[in-house]
C-alpha cells in the first residue's frame, strides 16, 4: 500500500510532543501529503519549514471536522491525534467523532508517540 496522505492533530498540552514526532519522522514525512489542524500545522511548518504541509482549520473551529471528512471521503491513509491524557474530557466531542469514523473505515490511527511510530511504519510497509 502506498501512502499518500496522513493527518497530524495535537491537543494544546501534545503540540511540543508531536513536533518532537515530525522531527523523528522527518524524512518519511517529506515524501507524503501532511494535512494537520491550524494550531498544529502552524507549530510544525514553525519547526520545519522544508515540510510541506496543508492547514486546516483549527480543531475547535472545525478542523477536526474537516479530517473527519477527508476520513469518509477515503481521502486520508492515517491519523496521528495526540489527546491530552491529563485534561478532563478534552475535546471530547471531537475525539469520539474522528476515533468512531476511524474504526468505521479502519483508518489507521494513534493517539501517542509510540503507536503513532508504529502506524508510520505500517504504513510504510508494503501492505497487501
Ligand atoms: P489545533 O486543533 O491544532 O488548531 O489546536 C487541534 C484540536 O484542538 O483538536
Amino acid at each position: 500500500m502506498s501512502v499518500n496522505k496522513i493527518a497530524l492533530v495535537a491537543h494544546d498540552a501534545c503540540k511540543d510532543l508531536m513536533v518532537q514526532w515530525v522531527g523523528k519522522h522527518i524524512n518519511r514525512l517529506r515524501q507524503i501529503s501532511v494535512v494537520a489542524t491550524g494550531t498544529t500545522g502552524g507549530r510544525i511548518a514553525a519547526a520545519y519549514p522544508e515540510l510541506s504541509v496543508t492547514l486546516l482549520k483549527s480543531g475547535p473551529l472545525g478542523g477536526d471536522q474537516q479530517i473527519g471528512a477527508m476520513i469518509a471521503e477515503g481521502a486520508l491513509d492515517g491519523l496521528i491525534f495526540f489527546v491530552d491524557p491529563m485534561s478532563p474530557m478534552p475535546h471530547d466531542v471531537d475525539v469520539k467523532a474522528l476515533t468512531r469514523l476511524a474504526i468505521v473505515y479502519d483508518l489507521p490511527m494513534a493517539c501517542s508517540p509510540s503507536t503513532a511510530d508504529a502506524v508510520l511504519d505500517y504504513l510504510s510497509d508494503d501492505q497487501e
